[in-house]
């Protein structure tokens, strides 16, 4: 994702690139979600592959993939009540903005 903005990539592009993530975290592939299928986010995906060599840590709703987040009933260990999702997706929108910020 992170190289796919570097490179201007337009938004099918990255969608296309994110496919197999989704695809991969539905199934519960590489460790990207619990055993129950939801999204691991934060401090359960720092050893994530893709979390190697970053100069930063994942954010707490910050997925497997840096740059990508879940929030509400899809994340490992969220609630599963609508204020909660609501709320998260406010944090999420809040940690996208952090991530842009080391592109300016
Ligand atoms: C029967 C029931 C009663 C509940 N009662 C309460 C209650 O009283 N109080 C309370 O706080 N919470 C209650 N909840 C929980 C609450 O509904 C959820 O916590 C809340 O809806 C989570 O919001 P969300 O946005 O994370 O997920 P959702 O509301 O599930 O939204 C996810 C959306 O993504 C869509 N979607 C899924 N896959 C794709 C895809 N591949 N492409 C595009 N779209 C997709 C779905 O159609 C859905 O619209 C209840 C849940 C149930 C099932």
């Amino acid at each position: 994702m992170e190289q796919a903005i570097e490179n201007g990539a337009s938004g099918g592009h990255i969608a296309q690139q994110l496919a197999p993530f989704f695809d991969g975290a539905v199934r519960g592939h590489h460790g990207r979600a619990d055993e129950k299928g939801f999204i691991k986010t934060g401090h359960a995906v720092v050893n994530a592959a893709a979390w190697k060599g970053m100069s930063r840590s994942p954010g707490p709703l910050e997925t497997s993939w840096p740059g990508i987040f879940a929030a509400g009933d899809v994340r490992s260990g969220s609630v599963k009540r609508c204020a909660a999702a609501v709320g998260e997706g406010g944090m999420a929108v809040e940690g996208v903005h952090e991530v842009l910020k080391t592109y300016a």
